[in-house]
């Protein structure tokens, strides 16, 4: 228990704790924190207060997580221990009231940063639904998984440089389009701008230039997750992704949650994954529990509405391809992963058309509408529509929550 009061529904209790890059109001520069209820802990201060014995470089004062997060998976460790003693009942922390005024803030009075300098940005293809919904509506149900797809984790290389925190609204694409009863192509706005809910995961540790991680050891190289919403405009993706794959159809933004979420804080909701069969080569083989119990939500609002209406539940379980296999077959030619590579599960789906996680398998390639309030309905998103993800682990009368990404869609910009 903390000293903190925080009610059963909050994303954020003791048992979570996760990082993120904040600014209050009287601040000049943001800083790390990690949440607590409706409040965040300034581990400047902390740090400064001499809490922290095994860190030295003021890891804490930085700008984003990259400097901790490269330290290692025996340092979080430690850290994570200080940070649960300093927030429980009748600590330290709780008796001082000069060092709680100068480290405890208020969430609303704060102004939330990307937590991590992304270097790089990997995104998976993982979720079997989503990947046989996909695949029969293009190519039919008997094709619609691939011969590799069950051997090997599919994914593309992203752009790093365009992924922004929630709250950062999106323009939307312009770009080439060419409709199939037209001789050549159009450009102008994207008319199919989509949603992809997905989860990520941060590469803490890296590994050398021409070595790999083994499965064994990927979960001390991951340093936690976040939301993330993959923008993807499918008219301009459906034109450019042969043969090289996508381009400009989803490199102009991918939209994160704010706070991230250790895997030493989700490690209670490990499950079983999907069965995997046939069995994968050795180098992807792991026993025990390797996916995670995270339900997942995608609400929407339109400029009309008062408030957004949920229009999908789906959950991280649902899942193909674990992330210690995305780690480990990412890293298996050699390829040198860094601190702060982000690394996209891939929409995740369920089976029924309210579990999907993209427009485009809802709306079955946009042949049919979804319902959003009394008088809306979508094919594909508009401008001004907001676009809110969330996720969180449901225990034992707590929560281990993702908190949001929310992002509002603005018109093209005018040539
Ligand atoms: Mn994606």
């Amino acid at each position: 228990m903390s000293f903190i009061e925080v009610s059963a529904e909050s994303d954020f209790p003791i048992q979570n704790l996760p990082y993120g890059i904040f600014k209050h109001i009287s601040h000049d520069v943001p800083r790390v924190g990690v949440a607590i209820g409706d409040f965040i802990l300034d581990l400047s201060v902390i740090e400064q207060s001499g809490f922290f014995k095994d860190l030295t470089d003021h890891v804490f004062s930085k700008e984003y997580l990259n400097d901790f997060m490269a330290l290692g998976f025996e340092i979080w460790n430690g850290v994570r221990q200080v940070i649960i003693n300093l927030l429980s009942e009748n600590s330290l922390l709780s008796e001082n009231d000069e060092l709680r005024k100068k480290s405890i803030f208020q969430m609303n009075e704060c102004e939330m940063y990307l937590p991590v300098k992304i270097n790089e940005f990997t995104d998976f293809y993982s979720s079997y639904n989503h990947a046989f919904n996909v695949g029969s509506l293009i190519r039919g149900p008997e094709n619609a998984i691939m011969e590799n797809w069950k051997h090997i984790p599919i994914a593309y290389h992203g752009r790093a440089s365009s992924v922004i925190p929630s709250g950062v609204p999106i323009r939307r694409p312009l770009g080439q389009t060419k409709s199939a009863d037209k001789e050549l192509p159009d450009f102008g706005p994207s008319k199919r701008l989509d949603f992809e809910l997905e989860m990520g995961f941060f590469v803490g540790t890296p590994n050398e230039l021409g070595k790999n991680i083994p499965i064994e050891d990927t979960y001390k190289h991951i340093f936690g997750m976040v939301l993330v919403n993959d923008w993807s405009a499918r008219d301009i993706q459906v034109w450019e992704y042969k043969p090289l794959g996508p381009f400009l159809s989803k490199n102009f933004a991918t939209s994160i949650s704010p706070w991230v979420v250790t895997l030493q804080a989700l490690e209670e909701f490990r499950i079983q994954g999907m069965k995997q069969d046939p069995t994968p080569l050795p180098y992807l083989q792991l026993a025990g529990k390797n996916a995670y119990d995270i339900k997942l939500q995608v609400a929407l609002k339109s400029d009309k509405m008062d408030n957004p209406r949920i229009i999908s539940n789906s959950n991280s379980s649902h899942l193909y391809w674990n992330i210690f296999q995305q780690l480990a077959h990412h890293s298996i030619n050699g390829c040198n992963m860094q601190t702060g590579d982000l690394l996209g599960s891939g929409t995740i789906s369920g089976v029924e058309i309210d579990e999907r996680g993209c427009l485009l398998e809802m709306t079955l390639l946009g042949k049919q509408s979804v319902r959003i309030s009394d008088t809306e309905d979508r094919k594909f998103l508009e401008d001004g529509d907001t676009v809110i993800l969330s996720g969180y682990c449901q225990g034992d009368n707590y929560r281990i929550g993702f908190g949001s990404v929310e992002t509002r869609i603005l018109p093209a910009i005018d040539l």
